[in-house]
């Protein structure tokens, strides 16, 4: 079967093809569409990546895979979450976002967070989710010039994923993980 990656991320699309080819997806993985923007205006990113699927469904009636993702901090009970791209406002930029987030952390004690994408496949009939997280803590001076979003001031095992190339990134990434359970599942039908 083909699926319709419901992205327009050049990064997303590698990221996910190298994936579908390396843990032997039996269904090919479809990147060269045009995707329309959806509203992401639900209150997890479950439902986004659901109503993205579904709106993307109705265009194209292809099956397809939609992702959302959000950066989810402990000591602000899981902010900003679904917020994550429009932290500091509707067109807030990366920098802002994370100036925002350290102001909001100054006085924590517990900067521990996690990154979770959630990826949703659906035919127009069955929705398959599959969801990846990866843990790691808030820094307060952001390091690195890799990667996007909160990627200079989240740390894991000593380096921010801003420290990290892309292929070190995807290796341990949020999106990894739920890409390979959802290749799994898919298998399976
Ligand atoms: P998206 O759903 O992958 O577009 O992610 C939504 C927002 O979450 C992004 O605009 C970033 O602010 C944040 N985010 C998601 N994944 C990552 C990541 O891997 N690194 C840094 N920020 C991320």
């Amino acid at each position: 079967m083909e699926i319709l990656l419901a992205s327009n991320n050049k990064n997303k699309h590698k990221e996910l093809l190298k994936i579908f080819q390396e843990f032997g997806s039996k269904h090919t993985l479809i990147v060269n569409k045009d995707i329309p923007d959806v509203i992401e205006d639900k209150n997890t990113i479950e439902e986004n990546a659901k109503k993205k699927a579904e709106e993307c469904y109705e265009i194209f009636k292809s099956p397809i895979i939609s992702d959302d993702s959000g950066l989810f901090v402990d000591a602000l009970d899981g902010q900003p979450g679904v917020y994550s791209k429009r932290y500091a406002g509707l067109s807030s930029t990366d920098v802002e976002n994370n100036q925002k987030l350290i102001n909001e952390l100054k006085t924590a004690d517990n900067l521990s967070a996690f990154f979770k994408t959630v990826l949703c496949y659906f035919d127009g009939l069955n929705f398959i989710t599959s969801e990846g997280v990866l843990e790691g803590n808030i820094v307060f001076e952001p390091r690195g010039n890799y990667g996007f979003g909160y990627d200079p001031i989240f740390e894991v095992s000593g380096k921010t994923l801003a420290e990290m190339t892309l292929d070190e990134k995807s290796n341990i990434s949020h999106r990894k993980l739920a890409a390979v359970k959802l290749v799994e599942k898919l298998n399976e039908i």
